[in-house]
């Protein structure tokens, strides 16, 4: 892509409503645009990092069996009735009348909305288990909307949803997404805790919570090097001075939730002795566009953001520096070579000083700068977003690096 092309050009300045890192460097970077508090557009460049976020999270889903599928995000009030939910969820569902007084409401999350699917098409144990999974929007009357992207009120959730014939059945998968959300949290390179924690409106059984460590978070977490789990504040009853604790942004939930929606909706199935019997159901979520913004809350300096290379918009940042025709020509030359090879490649073409050049490939952070300016000769400069050194590389040599770093 050329970035004469690209939509569109950073900002010197940020918002001045902004107050947290990852708005005011989103917005500052053209990654995103906020529309009003919490609803926000994923602009170009942040769509192609959000694409290869929700692209780990296949591949993982993938891998334990789930299949992905797309629900409706306008619901009618009878679905929420079911449950209690319409009341019991009111403060932070948007509820609302069609012009012919029907209700609705827009969806906040989809136990429901699966329940209701499922018990049109389970009949007998033979069905079960079920794991299906879905990447879409989720509307929250968020009152808190000021942390920049990690809290929407419109926002993108993965949730994956299981049904099962027994309890065991339901806790075998629950550690086996506890699983895969360690490894998605890992191949993105978070430092974070599995979390004990509440189930909110979803459940009074616990959960898990995958808190990722920062002093940008808005929860707290406590624990003790020699235990796998931390337990958030809201339901840690220790000794503090026993656990080390910290600041944590929430970038997923599972949710263990039983037979109660099963029970409440009569989703059954005919077990082996031909006895007719409530699912156990499971909930599990990630926030993708929370990921996003907590990627640049741990991975920033004062310049700008650094991207891991595994979601960054580009694996190459190439910029020409001077006027001088030639060096230009040979700049696409490179550009056109690093595109044949998959590699893909953002270059700097327009005419500005190196200064400015320099100062947006900071801000918008794609793991390699890579110069081409009188002084490089034959070869290229290469430079890591995350290091000072530079190097003078061969085209041969810049690939093999990339081959090695950023697939
Ligand atoms: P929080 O406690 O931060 O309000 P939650 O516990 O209500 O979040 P869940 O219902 O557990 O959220 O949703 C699953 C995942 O969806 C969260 O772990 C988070 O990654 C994401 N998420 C939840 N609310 C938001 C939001 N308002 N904006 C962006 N992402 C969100
Ligand atoms: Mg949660």
């Amino acid at each position: 892509m050329r970035q004469s092309k690209l939509f569109p050009k950073t900002r010197k300045e940020a918002p001045s409503d902004a107050e947290s890192i990852n708005h005011k460097l989103l917005v500052r970077a053209g990654f995103i645009d906020q529309l009003m508090a919490g609803s926000w557009t994923l602009l170009p460049l942040g769509l192609r990092v959000v694409t290869k976020i929700n692209n780990i999270i296949r591949e993982e889903m993938n891998a334990i069996g789930g299949q992905e599928m797309q629900m409706p995000l306008l619901h009618p009030k009878n679905i929420w009735n079911e449950t209690g939910r319409w009341e019991t969820a009111r403060d932070v569902m948007y509820q609302f009348k069609d012009a012919h007084d029907r209700e609705f409401a827009l969806s906040f999350t989809h136990e429901e909305i699966v329940m209701d699917i499922l018990r049109k098409n389970i009949k007998s144990y033979q069905d079960l288990p079920v794991y299906v999974y879905q990447f879409s929007t989720k509307f929250r009357n968020e009152l808190r909307a000021k942390s920049g992207i990690l809290r929407g009120r419109e926002f993108m959730m993965k949730d994956l949803y299981s049904a099962h014939v027994s309890e065991e059945d339901l806790m075998d998968y629950y550690e086996k997404v506890k699983g895969a959300y360690c490894k998605i949290f890992k191949r993105l390179g978070f430092n974070f805790k599995v979390t004990k924690a509440s189930g909110g409106v979803f459940t009074d059984k616990f959960t898990h919570e995958f808190q990722v460590l920062t002093d940008a978070g808005e929860d707290t977490i406590y624990w003790k090097e020699e235990e796998s789990e931390a337990i958030n504040e809201e339901v840690f009853e220790g000794n503090k001075s026993e656990y080390k604790s910290a600041k944590s942004i929430e970038v997923g939930n599972i949710f263990p939730l039983g037979k109660h929606y099963a029970e409440k909706m009569n989703v059954t199935f005919v077990d082996k002795n031909g006895e007719r019997k409530a699912v156990w159901f499971g909930s599990y979520g990630i926030g993708p566009t929370r990921v996003m913004g907590t990627l640049v809350e741990v991975n920033h300096d004062e310049r700008g953001i650094m991207w891991p290379a595994v979601v960054a918009p580009f694996d190459v940042h190439i910029l020409n520096i001077g006027e001088n025709k030639e060096i230009k020509k040979k700049t696409e030359t490179f550009y056109e070579k690093l595109q044949k090879e998959n590699i893909e490649v953002l270059w700097d073409d327009r005419d500005l000083s190196a200064g400015e050049k320099f100062g947006d490939s900071d801000l918008i952070g794609i793991p390699v700068r890579l110069v081409v300016s009188e002084k490089t000769g034959e070869k290229v400069e290469w430079k890591e977003r995350i290091s000072n050194k530079t190097e003078l590389l061969s085209l041969e040599e810049i690939l093999k690096r990339l081959r090695g770093e950023s697939k």
